[in-house]
């Protein structure tokens, strides 16, 4: 009888608004360092956490799937957008815990939202359903690594990523295309398109790059 090890299962929620180089570079580095079978890239719906208004989603969708379409093991998958209501992690994560039962869970995000965990939705189901992988972000108060205090309570499973700090944010990109000097090598030429072609985060100043 053959043994088929439990599969390993990546998710990465995040508003993508615009995707960056920094999102890519983390979903490879977990791909690899956790040695992930399938990595689901979930963009937010209306996420609970973001004080402005987000780019429609169907842009978002559009920019993550050009984004992420050439890393064979991940799927940007629409779920959280065609839900109702507020978007919270731990509803995505049930359902992969119920659709997979033997699966190991892997929930990435950046030292920034990992500083922040505890005031997620049911931080405590989701540390139970799936191990943290963080990667190293400047957070201003820290220098992006793991929660000191996570390594005393023991409740959440948490790995680092092993990967550079990157000095992105999606805040500064879009900062930058609306000022018309967007920082494009943040940017993925086919995404830099999308956003050209449909005029998105330019509305102070409709110009082309
Ligand atoms: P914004 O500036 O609009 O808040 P963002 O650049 O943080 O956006 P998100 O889509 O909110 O991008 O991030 C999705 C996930 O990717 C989050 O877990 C975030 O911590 C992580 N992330 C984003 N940028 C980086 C980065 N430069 N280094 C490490 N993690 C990052």
């Amino acid at each position: 009888m053959s043994f088929t090890p439990p599969e390993r299962i990546g998710l990465y929620g995040g508003a993508f608004d615009p995707p960056h180089t920094a999102h890519h570079a983390l979903a490879a580095c977990a791909i690899q360092q956790l040695q992930l079978d399938v990595l689901y890239v979930i963009p937010t719906g209306d996420a609970w956490h973001k004080s402005r208004t987000l780019t429609p989603a169907h842009h978002r969708l559009a920019m993550a799937k050009l984004h992420f379409g050439d890393l064979p093991l991940a799927v940007v998958d629409d779920r959280e957008l065609l839900r109702q209501g507020p978007s919270y992690t731990i509803d995505s994560l049930r359902e992969l815990a119920d659709a997979h039962p033997k699966a190991g869970l892997f929930l990435l995000m950046g030292a920034d939202q990992a500083q922040r965990f505890e005031t997620w939705k049911d931080w405590m189901q989701i540390a139970e359903l799936a191990q943290l992988a963080v990667a190293p972000r400047e957070t201003g108060d820290s220098s992006g690594a793991l929660p000191y205090e996570w390594h005393n309570h023991g409740l959440i499973r948490a790995t680092l990523l092993n990967m550079p700090l990157a000095n992105v944010s999606a805040t500064d990109i879009r900062s930058g295309l609306e000022q018309g000097s967007g920082p494009a090598h943040t940017l993925k030429p086919s995404v830099l398109q999308y956003i050209q072609h449909h005029h998105l985060y330019m509305d102070r100043h409709d110009r082309s790059l």
